[in-house]
């Protein structure tokens, strides 16, 4: 981990009608860090992960990646960029297979213009070999390679967030946001995913977490930053956030 951002974002405000989700956050994920972002139910993590990978368009702020501001552009041209997502329900086609999801996550990457159309059909044969290959490379490291075949609808929800975070590494990215990856996950399938982050991490690879389950937090992270009514409210290691008096007061106030 270094001490340059990653990811900065300032100012970020969202409301739906009179519901103030989001009001001024900020964060900043250092690189190679993994950073969690946690707070009390309807805090407005969701919501700032929408933001923070323009899935929704904020009132106000700013948001860069790398130094680039991002604010504004579309979500493919972010991932180009180095920044994917997953999501609390994970968005897998369940009618197609394991393998399909996987390729389908590497599409757009052929976007080049050829003149010559020889040429291209032969390059576009040479990128789905090479997503292929990557695609089932992935799977083997995640355990997963046995289930190339199998629908994505016959996946336990643990499997189904495990392979939306493959999906994720098809695009070569710097920087991961998990929305709630351990969430309805059973103990042993949490420990193997935590175990594939570490490992991402030594290799490169930043994550911004969102979490309920604060033995993940302590066990994963850097650095934690905590939401409460969508404002921020503090960041530190997880050993000062979980003995922060306002960070504590927060949570209880919400139950
Ligand atoms: P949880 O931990 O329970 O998933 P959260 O911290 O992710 O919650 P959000 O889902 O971002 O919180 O919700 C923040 C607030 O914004 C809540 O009051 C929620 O009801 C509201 N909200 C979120 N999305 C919408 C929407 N599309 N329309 C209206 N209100 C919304």
């Amino acid at each position: 981990m270094n001490n340059v951002a990653i990811l900065k974002a300032e100012n970020l405000s969202k409301a739906f009608g009179g519901i103030k989700a989001v009001q001024n956050a900020r964060i900043e994920v250092p690189t190679g860090s993994i950073t969690g972002l946690i707070g009390p139910n309807g805090a407005g993590k969701t919501t700032f992960f929408n933001l923070l990978s323009n899935f929704l368009k904020p009132d106000l702020g700013t948001v860069q990646l790398m130094g680039v501001p991002i604010q504004g552009k579309p979500p493919h041209a972010i991932a180009q960029l180095g920044m994917v997502r997953t999501f609390q329900v994970p968005r897998v086609l369940s009618r197609l297979s394991v393998l399909e999801n996987m390729l389908l996550a590497a599409q757009g990457q052929i976007g080049e213009k050829f003149w010559n159309a020889w040429f291209q059909a032969t390059k576009i044969a040479e990128q789905e070999r090479q997503n292929r290959e990557k695609a089932r490379h992935i799977l083997e490291s995640i355990g997963m390679i046995h289930m190339a075949g199998n629908y994505a609808g016959s996946l336990s929800g643990g499997q189904r967030k495990l392979l939306e975070i493959g999906r994720a590494l098809m695009s070569d990215p710097k920087l991961i946001l998990l929305d709630e990856p351990a969430a309805g996950v059973n103990p042993a399938l949490i420990e193997e995913i935590c175990g594939h982050i570490q490992q991402w991490n030594q290799s490169g690879l930043s994550f911004l977490i969102i979490e309920h389950n604060m033995d993940v937090i302590m066990s994963l992270c850097d650095r934690v930053w905590v939401l409460a009514e969508g404002r921020y409210l503090a960041d530190g290691t997880p050993e000062e956030v979980c003995c922060n008096p306002q960070v504590l007061e927060a949570y209880l106030g919400s139950g």
